[in-house]
């Protein structure tokens, strides 16, 4: 028997939306312009990608929620557009941003609430409520109402939700946006633990170091098509003979700044802009070489910060999706 979960090949999405008011335009959004690719049985795979490149449509298209304009999908198996009521009771979700707890309810009586509508039997939910509510490491405030919690709580509280049904595949948009640093390990650390008891998941983030630890395989996706397909360190690899150097500029100008890119040795420039400060990235396989021009090229300029690193995936993210961040 095949290992694939999700099978995505070829699928196109396109939005038609109307713009203006008075006079009435219609638009046409292609978010997604083709995409491939698999999942496997107990991977955790990450999507990752810009605002806008398509990251949510595919969620929604492979959740039931949303029909693709062509292309086919396969979630274990069966057909998400064809098939949802066959499908849904084994794939969950829990997208970013959403509320869809009940503030004035319980932890535990929102759980019930979810058990129900997917039609836990009564003589299995409670057991299952109080095992999801230690998971996620809310059993001491199970019958405290939501509304006290703090983000932190309710997001994981969500986590749970999207577990009432046991789900093989679980489905996350964003999990951890919004939560400080001690919160989003928290989470990463359930995100874990339910991978190691079986559970395939399949994530959006916009931090790179989460991908990094978390996830067995990231798609980049930029602009509805996928830009690279592959594990976190053969992704990182494929850079393993480039060097960053970062560096901060006082008051350089545009002209010096394009000037850069066109240094023998220069891969990529990134840069970002705060008051009179400019940050700036180069990729270089050759750092001894490029200095020295850089320096060069800069006369006149104040150069700061030196330092000559390796890439993180977050340096691999902006060469593949392009340059500049502000
Ligand atoms: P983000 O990281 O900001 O959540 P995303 O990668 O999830 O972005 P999508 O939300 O899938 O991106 O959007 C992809 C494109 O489709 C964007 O250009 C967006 O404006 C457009 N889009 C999304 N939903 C709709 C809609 N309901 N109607 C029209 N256009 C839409």
């Amino acid at each position: 028997m095949s290992d694939v979960v999700i099978e995505v090949s070829r699928v196109k999405r396109t939005y038609k939306t109307e713009i203006g008011y008075i006079k009435k335009k219609r638009k046409e959004v292609d978010a997604l312009k083709g995409i491939s690719f698999t999942v496997k049985k107990g991977e955790i795979f990450g999507l990752l990608g810009p605002n806008g490149a398509g990251k949510t449509t595919m969620i929604k298209i492979l959740t039931t929620m949303l029909t693709p304009t062509s292309g086919k999908v396969s979630v274990l198996g069966l057909n998400p557009v064809t098939e949802t009521k066959l499908l849904r009771p084994h794939i969950n979700f829990i997208l970013g941003g959403e509320r869809n707890l009940y503030w004035r309810l319980s932890a535990y009586d929102n759980l019930a609430y979810f058990s129900d509508l997917y039609k836990i039997p009564l003589s299995e939910q409670k057991e299952r409520i109080n095992e999801l509510l230690e998971l996620v490491g809310l059993k001491e405030v199970a019958h405290q109402r939501v509304e006290t919690f703090s983000k932190g709580m309710k997001q994981r509280l969500q986590i749970a939700r999207g577990l009432v049904n046991n789900p093989e595949i679980l489905f996350l948009d964003e999990p951890s946006i919004g939560l400080d640093p001690v919160s989003a390990r928290k989470l990463r650390d359930i995100i874990r633990q339910l991978n190691n008891n079986g559970t395939t998941i399949l994530l959006t983030t916009h931090y790179m170091f989460e991908a990094d630890e978390l996830c067995d395989r990231i798609a980049f996706i930029d602009k509805g098509e996928i830009v690279d397909i592959d594990s976190p360190q053969n992704i990182k690899q494929k850079t393993d003979n480039v060097s960053v150097i970062d560096f901060t500029i006082i008051g350089g100008n545009d002209m010096k700044i394009n000037q850069l890119s066109s240094l023998p040795g220069v891969q990529h420039v990134q840069t970002k802009n705060e008051d009179i400060l400019t940050s700036i990235k180069l990729h270089t396989n050759n750092p001894q070489t490029v200095v020295p021009l850089i320096y060069e090229t800069m006369q006149e300029v104040v150069i700061q910060d030196l330092s000559i690193t390796k890439p993180t995936l977050e340096d691999v993210y902006v060469q593949l999706i392009g340059g500049k961040v502000s």
